[in-house]
């Protein structure tokens, strides 16, 4: 990736954070990791690692951009509606098993861009459905599992296109690193004390208990209600399984569940959302009794369009998000292309899937029970932005009174 020994130390630092903060290994727990090949260094980094905590075995499984686009380029049409569900069926036994999460994500944002959007969105489609019974051990949080970032020449080359490789690449490295607060003597004392902020908002949105939040900015006007009996997370946090993980590297959000039946009015992004290889910008919806029922976007209209028609719960909501606008991530001014890394700067909403931790005793309510409290149900979950410097946010309460959550983009 770099000579810089200051960067080749962090990927050091990172591997560590990733292991003993992200995923909080267990001595004798199996690993499931996923990467791109060009992050090798990492991956074997993250694997020592995970050996030096106890890990019973580590399983890594690669992706190349290159294999990607020659199916697009080469496959018969047919090709795709397939994904690799035995794959997935495998993971889904693997967590199953208690076995813990890695993904190492780094890819060439818009890798998919040139190629025909409605083969992409078949073959997103057909592998979220493949992928529902693993994704759903990862979203119920059965299992400790994380989430980390490579710096690829690929991605470098989208943020800042205008440098040359080496430049863009040790510049992402010195965002992603700094974002990942392992740019210090004691990465994992600094998680500590960012956990506990993080814990601190979490406690005192659970102690206000709204019924909705109201965003009001350019071109944003929307309440969403909140689902009944939910719960603000943020931070660290404990899987069913008992290990108390991050599940993001970075993260700078508190977030929980909104009522998929409880969100009014119209919203427009404020960042370009990277889906699937392709760019979503412009966005603009407007909801009725939770569901979108106008859309459009100035680009990528038509991936939004056949998103929001993935299944029924994708066009209602299921995560709002509040990250303040002076959150390092944000004040970098760099658009990553990530969702890991934008919608750590700023407020998002996500559609699709609803986190089922995010409610009072969450690990043990049944589907109904969560539908019943107004959680959403999905096989997608795409997060995007809504959040600026303008952002004002309030929460109502159950007798309708106002408490200030946000001003102009800060905690009030
Ligand atoms: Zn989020
Ligand atoms: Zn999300």
């Amino acid at each position: 990736m770099t000579t810089d020994p200051v960067l080749t130390e962090a990927l050091d630092k990172l591997a560590e954070v990733a292991v003993r903060v992200g995923l909080n290994l267990q001595e004798g727990q199996d690993l499931v990791l996923t990467a791109p090949v060009e992050a090798l260094p990492l991956v074997r980094r993250i694997t020592a690692a995970a050996y030096r905590a106890g890990a019973g075995l580590v399983t890594p499984i690669l992706s190349d951009s290159g294999i990607a686009l020659a199916r697009f380029e080469n496959a018969n049409d047919a090709s795709f509606d397939k994904a690799a569900d035995w794959l997935y069926a495998g993971m889904a036994e693997a967590y199953k098993n208690n076995a813990a999460r890695l993904a190492i994500v780094g890819e060439d944002p818009m890798l998919l861009a040139e190629q025909d959007p409605e083969k992409v969105a078949r073959a997103g489609k057909a592998n979220s459905i493949a992928y529902k019974p693993a994704l759903e051990k990862i979203a119920n949080f059965d299992i400790n599992w994380t989430i980390v970032s490579y710096p690829t020449a690929a991605w470098a080359a989208r943020v800042f296109p205008d440098l040359p490789e080496a430049e863009a690449v040790e510049k992402l490295a010195t965002a992603l690193f700094s974002a990942s607060r392992v740019l210090n003597d004691d990465p994992v004392a600094n998680w500590t004390g960012h956990n506990a902020a993080l814990r601190e908002r979490t406690k005192w949105l659970n102690g206000q208990r709204f019924d909705a939040l109201h965003f009001k900015g350019p071109g944003t006007d929307l309440v969403v209600g909140l689902a009944e009996d939910h719960e603000w997370h943020g931070g660290a946090s404990t899987a069913t399984n008992g290990v108390t993980c991050n599940p993001n590297i970075p993260t700078e959000e508190v977030f929980t569940t909104p009522h998929s039946a409880r969100v009014d009015g119209v919203v427009r992004s404020t960042k370009p959302l990277s889906h699937q290889g392709s760019l979503i910008d412009g966005i603009e919806v407007r909801f009725e009794a939770g569901k979108i029922v106008e859309a459009k976007a100035t680009k990528g209209e038509a991936v939004l369009l056949k998103l929001l028609d993935s299944d029924e719960g994708a066009r209602r909501l299921g995560e709002v998000a509040l990250v303040p606008h002076s959150s390092p991530i944000s004040q970098s001014g760099v658009l990553f292309y990530n969702t890991l890394y934008d919608e750590n700067a700023a407020c998002h909403i996500a559609l699709g899937q609803c986190y089922s931790k995010c409610f009072l005793n969450g690990g043990d309510l049944s589907p109904e029970e969560i539908a019943a409290r107004g959680g959403n149900s999905s096989m997608i979950h795409v997060d995007w932005m809504i959040g600026s410097g303008e952002m004002d946010i309030d929460g109502i309460l159950q007798d309708g009174t106002r408490v200030p959550v946000f001003r102009a983009g800060e905690w009030a």
